[in-house]
């Protein structure tokens, strides 16, 4: 492809509204236009990536039996009706009527619209195994938009779906996507980890993530350094720490501490761990549809509360909501800082940490006052001891050897088993008679990859200072050529020939033929990070030398016109 005869236009200047390197570089790059919050065009060269992509996942995908589809993106509310899920999802399912007043929305997922399309035609233990998968435009109205493509309203998903007899069969579908995932993310060329993750929204048990490691990362991902752990932070078990507290309150005593509203100013004061001492918090939680309740949760004073956990142990609807310092002080009578488990008139739970803690020290319930020697089981009553702890780097592993380590990553895929969330009598009632000619519920997995957010989540991992430095898998093209004298004879019928052998050889390449400064075109050819770089100038080929760089090193080779399309070869193999 001609500069020249292609839609790209380069930019100097940041963009406004970018706050990370991959979207300042997509943006400056051409490659993608915002249209509106969150919405943006892919240009023709950014385009030959997402197909590049594209293609990797369908050949994986296909590899192990999954079929491509395509479902309509305007759905109509009575299947996600039959799911309950047209009342669950919030405002990010952007809903909106058609012309006969009927509810619809634009696809945000389609577990609903996928299930409904098999359900009355595989009815028989036949049938199975079943799986099938579309790439295609998702919309979701999320609050804030942000990063480009990473978070965006309308994305390119490709998502999958697993139709099984039974768990066991499900499951191993379940496996057979993640090496496919595996498989796919290799290719790409990405530093990515699999992490056990959080079902969310899609209900369902057996889930993990593939993140790519970034530092701007939304997610923060604990790792262990003795064993192949990884979770989501956000769902990382704690093992309970057994450990007494160094230092005891024993003795029953009202305590004078004005002021001291912190867990550490108090620790202070009393000259002792802040492990030592107990926190209590107080949250709204949702158990049913309409109807909160307002409960305490009792940490050791070093510890954070996990509020996914939280969700999870009450089977809370939503993320349970803090209480503002005004609402603790209405329930209870006395500010935040000086609040404990005494007296209260709501349910009380503990983190599992808290077992060891015979008397507590802890709130008073009276402003600027603390309570010492206060026994679990005699002054108040623990509901249950759970998990609800926020794990810490340096945590000993859940699970296997070796300590945590808190890293950040960016999810690119995400893996459910869902079992039969969506296919069950009381949600879309999907079955098939078995051999006993028995009807059976069907089970389901889902499986997605954001194809947009890995794109830039692999510049996001691969970039310097000047610019992108794509891998070559998912490269616009494999080799740009910074041709310095276009139209010039010599030159160009080296070119020629130097094409049509890139050409035998199935490699793609750009040609910067622009009337151009060749320090303009030097900097623009950083910018777009294609692996290899040709630059080809009266001046050099006149001196019997051509010059080859490598992106991901920044390495300059000088070859002679013969040498140059063997050393392009060879640097393109090195190339990330
Ligand atoms: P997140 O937690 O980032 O909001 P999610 O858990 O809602 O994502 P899934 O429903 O698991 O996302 O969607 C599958 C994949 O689609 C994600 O792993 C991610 O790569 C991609 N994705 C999700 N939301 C967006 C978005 N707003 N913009 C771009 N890609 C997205
Ligand atoms: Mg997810």
């Amino acid at each position: 492809m001609l500069w020249s005869q292609s839609f790209l236009k380069t930019s100097k200047t940041d963009p406004s509204d970018a706050e990370i390197p991959s979207h300042k570089l997509i943006i400056r790059s051409g490659y993608v236009k915002k249209l509106s919050q969150g919405i943006f065009t892919y240009g023709p060269v950014f385009l030959r990536s997402l197909r590049k992509l594209e293609n990797i996942i369908r050949e994986e995908l296909e590899a192990i039996g999954s079929q491509e589809i395509l479902m309509p993106m305007v759905q109509s509310s009575s299947v996600w009706n039959e799911s309950g899920r047209w009342s669950k999802m919030g405002p990010e399912l952007l809903r909106f009527k058609n012309r006969l007043d009927q509810d619809c929305c634009l696809g945000a997922t389609h577990e609903e619209v996928v299930t409904d399309f098999l359900r009355h035609d595989v009815n028989s233990y036949k049938d199975f195994p079943l799986s099938v998968f579309q790439i295609q435009n998702k919309y979701r109205d999320e609050i804030r938009p942000r990063f480009g493509l990473m978070r965006g309203r309308e994305f390119l998903m490709k998502d999958a779906y697993s139709f099984d007899r039974n768990k066991e069969e499900s499951i191993v579908a379940y496996q057979k996507f993640k090496k496919a995932y595996q498989n796919i993310f290799d290719r790409v060329g990405l530093d990515y980890r699999v992490v056990k993750a959080d079902s969310g929204a899609m209900g369902g048990s057996l889930t993990e993530e593939f993140q790519v490691l970034a530092e701007i990362g939304e997610d923060e991902l604990l790792i262990s350094d003795g064993s192949d752990f990884a979770a989501n932070r956000e769902v990382c078990a704690c093992l309970p720490n057994l450990e007494p507290p160094t230092q005891v309150f024993e003795k029953e005593e009202l305590i004078e501490t004005p002021g001291l509203e912190s867990m550490e100013a108090l620790a202070e004061f009393l000259k002792t761990d802040v492990s030592n001492l107990v926190k209590t918090m107080f949250f709204k939680v949702e158990i049913e549809e309409a109807k909160s309740e307002n409960i305490a949760v009792l940490m050791r004073g070093s510890d954070s509360v996990n509020l996914l956990k939280l969700k999870n142990v009450l089977g809370a609807l939503q993320q349970p909501q803090a209480l503002e310092a005004h609402e603790v002080e209405s329930e209870v009578g006395s500010p935040p800082g000086s609040c404990g488990p005494k007296g209260l008139e709501m349910r009380i739970f503990a983190d599992q940490n808290l077992k060891v803690f015979k008397s507590c020290f802890v709130g008073a319930n009276k402003k600027g006052y603390h309570l010492s020697g206060v026994q679990p089981g005699k002054d108040f009553k623990i509901e249950s001891f759970n998990d609800f702890r926020l794990a810490q780097e340096g945590d000993p592993s859940p699970e296997g050897d070796g300590k945590l380590k808190l890293i950040r990553g960016i999810e690119v895929g995400h893996i459910f088993y869902l079992g039969q969330t969506y296919t069950s009598p009381k949600s879309l009632n999907f079955n098939y008679l078995d051999n006993n000619g028995k009807a059976q519920i069907v089970e389901m997995g889902c499986y997605g990859i954001g194809v947009g957010r890995t794109l830039q989540a692999a510049i996001e991992q691969n970039h310097d200072d000047k610019g992108s430095i794509w891998p070559k898998a998912i490269s616009p093209y494999q080799v740009h050529i910074s041709w310095l004298d276009p139209g010039d004879k010599d030159t160009s019928e080296w070119l020629e020939g130097f094409v049509s052998g890139l050409k035998d050889k199935g490699i793609d390449y750009f040609i910067d033929d622009r009337k151009e400064r060749p320090g303009v075109k030097f900097k623009d050819a950083d910018l777009l990070g294609f692996p290899v770089r040709v630059v080809l100038g009266k001046r050099g080929f006149g001196n019997n030398e051509v010059e080859c760089v490598l992106r991901c090193k920044n390495e300059k080779h000088v070859a002679t016109k013969d040498e140059a399309f063997d050393l392009t070869l060879k640097l393109l193999q090195e190339a990330i």
